[in-house]
């Protein structure tokens, strides 16, 4: 038996899901471009795809696009709204994850573009009033991009908050909502934004497919060319199986929410309380021991007295243990967590990211913790 705590990077998918993506792979095989029935058949199943995403997110069908996932969403947020509203100016935050961070790096160095980063607290949160005194005396069209739960440490933003204030100063809004899509109900009849992201992978559903959603007071410039599929915006032959697989996902989602919002949040607790009593100088990094102010799904500790995160990995591996040191899109570089260093935390401490899904039990926990206790009474790393 494996234990795995790393559904921050990716959740196994769920049967039901893989069931309403069979079809697509093999007798609904036509192009849904395609004006015959073979075609028409997989175009009806991408257009349900889509009503069923809107539905559950309390919006309009033309306004949710399909694309390769989380990196291709936030991407083309930045990137084609910065092309068509000549943006001269972003407001965003260290620990944003990098496929926002770079694409915002890069705008910086070859378009150009003023880039701002607004302050945090200790525990990692955006100081909102630093936030406005930006708005305030932004000059041009500015755009703020704020992630919603962070993916390392949990951390959640008042994205509804920050909306009003983007209204106020009628400043462009996206926020990477990777880690709460399917974790946390969006009603975007309330929220005001101009963007948010979703990828099936961290909801039970197949990897390589993701969607944008983008508010239609909007028109920006197409991303990929060539067909004109996805309305124009996205040229290319739909990834089918994966449309059908992230809606049915999301859908599952949604209609178990309550009840793994409050059976996670048990998990995530009791493993906060056995962390604390079998290692009392055990610190939580960012304001991941919060039920509130971050996501249930994660819990990122600092374990004392320990030189070598990597070692740690690799012995929690060897006990049958998957967990991670940070966002698994670093993990094969050598360079540390980009967020835990923003807010000092010691990297000579063994930090973890251990994160959870609605397959998580307190038997998964506790033999963790068993682990944790031999690997630590070894100090085989030493
Ligand atoms: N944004 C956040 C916050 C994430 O956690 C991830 C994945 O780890 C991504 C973006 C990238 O998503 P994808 O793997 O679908 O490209």
């Amino acid at each position: 038996m494996r234990i795995y705590l790393d559904n921050a990077a990716s959740t196994p998918l769920d049967t039901e899901v893989l069931e309403s993506m069979m079809p697509f792979m093999k007798e609904n095989f036509g192009n849904p471009n395609s004006l015959h029935t073979h075609g028409r058949i997989v175009r009806s199943a991408i257009e349900n795809s889509r009503r069923k995403i809107a539905d559950l997110l309390n919006t309009s069908p033309s306004e949710i696009f399909f694309t390769s996932g989380g990196t291709e969403s936030d991407n083309m947020a930045l990137l084609q709204t910065i092309e068509t509203y000549k943006i001269s100016h972003i407001l965003s935050s260290k620990i944003e994850h990098h496929a926002v961070l770079h694409t915002i790096e890069s705008l910086h160095k070859n378009r150009n573009i003023d880039v701002s980063y607004i302050d945090l607290d200790k525990k990692g949160h955006i100081n909102l009033e630093t936030l406005e005194t930006f708005l305030i005396h932004h000059t041009g069209n500015a755009l703020v991009s704020l992630m919603h739960a962070n993916n390392e440490i949990g951390n959640i933003t008042d994205i509804e908050l920050v909306g009003k204030l983007c209204k106020k100063y009628k400043v462009f809004f996206h926020s990477d909502t990777v880690q709460t899509m399917g974790h946390y109900p969006h009603n975007l009849k309330k929220l005001p934004i101009d963007f948010i992201v979703g990828s099936g992978h961290k909801f039970h559903g197949p990897k390589g497919i993701g969607f944008i959603y983008i508010n239609n007071t909007n028109t920006i410039a197409p991303f990929i060319q060539g067909g004109s599929q996805e309305r124009n915006m996205r040229g290319g032959t739909e990834n089918v199986t994966g449309i059908v697989g992230i809606a049915k996902a999301l859908e599952i989602a949604y209609s178990q929410m309550n009840e793994h919002e409050k059976n996670i949040k048990h998990v995530k607790q009791y493993m906060i309380r056995k962390l604390q009593e079998t290692f009392p100088k055990i610190l939580f990094n960012g304001d991941s021991d919060s039920l509130e102010k971050s996501l249930y799904t994660i819990l990122n500790v600092s374990f004392p007295e320990h030189e070598d995160n990597d070692m740690l990995l690799f012995h929690l591996d060897i006990e049958k243990i998957s967990a991670s040191g940070g966002s698994a899109c670093t993990s094969g570089s050598l360079k540390g967590s980009h967020v835990l260093e923003i807010l000092q935390v010691n990297p000579k401490r063994g930090n973890i990211r251990f994160s959870f899904s609605k397959y998580t039990t307190i038997q998964d926990i506790d033999f963790t913790i068993e682990k944790l206790l031999k690997i630590f009474s070894k100090k085989k790393y030493n």
